[in-house]
């Protein structure tokens, strides 16, 4: 029988410590047991998504009680060395858990809240796309990396989830120089799959209970998933997510090159989906836990020839603008462009003006903006 990876879904319905705890307990005991997966000795670093400052209730960052629960049940399993943290898109990672509260929930555990502020240059030459990365040194010294994602669209990869999340251990800026050297979504998921391989997380887990759909990973609206999924394939827990919204699977650049250059597998037949009390097909799951009026992006893959048009006479390409009511003019976008020269600037209005001839469609800018007036189109 062909090698399977075994994806963990957990029904979960509220953020409860005691619940949370008692549901990744199971999880873990189903993907073999947490000390199959890290050793007490071991330095642990967990990654968030921090993506910005943000009320929990707005499913923009992870929850801080599913990460509260999980350093509750590492303590309590006799784990010590462990550290939080994300480089984040504005502010820091500390102020951003400060404003959520994830700092105060964290703290009590005797967990570290640490800042990404130091940058190491590693090589990679076997990767496919990215021959190196400038990390953040807090991943480089860690010895196990536990990826703790939040369920969001994207507007570049359609979904983020738990192999786009690890594009928080690239160091600082560097993030969005990364999105001028891999300007479209298949170069860029192919650069993710490099960096998957080169970090190696143990395991990831997704907080799916209050997900995120629309224009996200910033501005789209919460929409109850009710889930955590555990995994320590990404591809097959990001399949998992795409089925659960509708989504075909092979439609998320990040889970068609992952299965591609053998991060793992997005195929349902090569997924071995576990419920608390046992295996469950995957068709199964999806009229159970699926939510069919999800709001992500189920267009059909362009070819590349098409892509190739529409770049070079710049038509028919997805694109930001602003909802000029609602932007208050604060210039996070203008900074957060990647581009050389900006491709937008203010130009005597209170709202910045897009370039679309410059814009490179990496959707910074919306995924930064503050008031949700970033809108694509
Ligand atoms: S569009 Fe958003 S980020 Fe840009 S200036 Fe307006 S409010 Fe600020
Ligand atoms: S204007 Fe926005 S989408 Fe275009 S390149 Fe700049 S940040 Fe990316």
């Amino acid at each position: 029988m062909e090698k399977r990876s075994k994806v963990v879904l957990l029904p979960c319905k509220a953020y409860e410590e005691e619940e949370l705890k008692r549901q990744l307990k199971r999880g873990l005991e189903l993907l073999g047991g947490l000390s199959s997966i890290v050793k007490k000795n071991e330095t642990i670093l967990l990654k968030p998504n921090l993506l910005k400052k943000s009320e929990t209730e707005k499913a923009v960052i992870t929850h801080p009680a599913v990460m509260g629960a999980f350093a509750l049940l590492l303590k309590e399993e006799g784990y010590r060395q462990i550290k939080v943290g994300d480089s984040c898109g504005t502010s820091t990672a500390r102020k951003v858990m400060e404003l959520c509260g994830m700092d105060q929930i964290l703290s009590e555990q005797g967990v570290q809240a640490v800042d990404f502020d130091r940058g190491v240059r590693v090589d990679f030459p076997q990767g496919r796309q990215a021959k190196e990365f400038v990390m953040a040194a807090e991943v480089e010294e860690s010895d196990a990396l536990i990826n703790i994602c939040k369920m969001k669209t994207h507007q570049l990869e359609r979904i983020t989830g738990a192999v786009k999340n690890l594009y928080g251990c690239i160091y600082g800026f560097h993030k969005a120089k990364g999105h001028t050297k891999y300007p479209d979504a298949h170069s860029f998921a192919r650069m993710l799959v490099d960096l998957n391989f080169h970090v190696k997380p143990r395991l990831h887990i997704m907080d799916g209970i209050m997900a995120m759909e629309g224009n996200g990973p910033g501005s789209g609206d919460p929409v109850p998933m009710n889930v955590i999924l555990m995994s320590q394939d990404p591809v097959a827990l990001d399949s998992v997510f795409s089925h659960l919204i509708y989504l075909k699977p092979q439609l998320v650049p990040t889970n068609d090159q992952g299965e591609k250059m053998g991060l793992g597998y997005w195929h349902p037949e090569r997924i071995c989906l576990l419920l608390p009390d046992g295996e469950i097909s995957m068709e199964e799951a999806v009229r159970r836990f699926g939510n069919p009026k999800f709001v992500v992006d189920r267009s059909p893959q362009k070819s590349d020839w098409w892509v190739w048009m529409a770049k070079f006479f710049h038509i028919f390409q997805k694109k930001p603008y602003i909802l000029e009511d609602k932007c208050i003019g604060c210039g996070i976008c203008v900074d957060s462009c990647p581009v050389e020269g900006k491709a937008l600037k203010f130009i005597g209005k209170k709202a910045p003006v897009y370039n679309y001839r410059k814009c490179i469609r990496c959707f910074c800018c919306q995924e930064m903006c503050p008031k949700k007036a970033i809108q694509v189109k």
